[in-house]
């Protein structure tokens, strides 16, 4: 497989997958480069929307896709936004108006902790009976105010108290070899090789 097509819109993400993927000799092209429109993610589980993803965009583009779904969890709201993530201020997505929602939100709350998810699935082909999936979790807390202009969505709160950083001030190459999506990567691309 050199060719593979991103199914997402989302511009930090595809930044981080041409990062993290450039270095494999994989071809990385992305679903609005194939003219594909975007999927529908009706389901209140990521691995089913990340599977509706893969499969709708190899479907029209006749090329192996690979989908993420992630989303952060924030454990004092029970795992929200979760797969709402970016949509949790509502439509039109917007970060701005999501981070102020969760800042809103979380006044007052002294348990701050949340993780970030992502579940990739690669499908061979639009039928692909068995899919490559792969998770990956990313723990750390939300903040009580923003920094940082790295990353995307909820970065610039992302507080990482091992590194005494927001995960929106690390630099490309940090967050590529720790985030949820750079873990899931990494077992997605075992399981390829295997
Ligand atoms: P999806 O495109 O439906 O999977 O939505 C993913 C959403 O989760 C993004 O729009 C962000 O709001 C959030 N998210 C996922 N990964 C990250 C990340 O690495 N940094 C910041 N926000 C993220």
């Amino acid at each position: 497989m050199n060719k593979l097509v991103i199914a997402s819109n989302n511009a930090g993400k595809l930044r981080e997958f041409q990062h993290m993927l450039a270095p494999l000799g994989i071809e990385v092209l992305t679903q609005s480069q194939l003219g594909v429109s975007e999927a529908e993610e009706p389901h209140c589980t990521f691995i089913e929307n990340a599977l509706a993803k893969a499969r709708h965009v190899s479907k029209l583009s006749g090329l192996p896709a690979l989908a993420d779904d992630s989303g952060i969890c924030v454990d004092a709201l029970g795992g929200a936004p979760g797969v709402i993530s970016a949509r949790y201020a509502g439509e039109p997505k917007s970060d701005r108006r999501n981070n102020d929602k969760l800042l809103q939100t979380l006044q007052g709350v002294t348990d701050r902790r949340a993780h970030y998810y992502c579940v990739l699935v690669l499908v061979r082909h639009a039928d692909d009976p068995q899919p490559l999936i792969a998770e990956g979790e990313w723990h750390g807390e939300i903040a009580q105010e923003e920094r940082g202009d790295g990353g995307f969505g909820y970065d610039p709160m992302f507080w990482l108290p091992e590194f005494g950083k927001m995960s929106a001030e690390l630099s490309h190459d940090e967050k590529a070899q720790i985030s949820h999506r750079a873990k899931a990567l990494k077992v997605l691309l075992a399981k390829l090789r295997n």
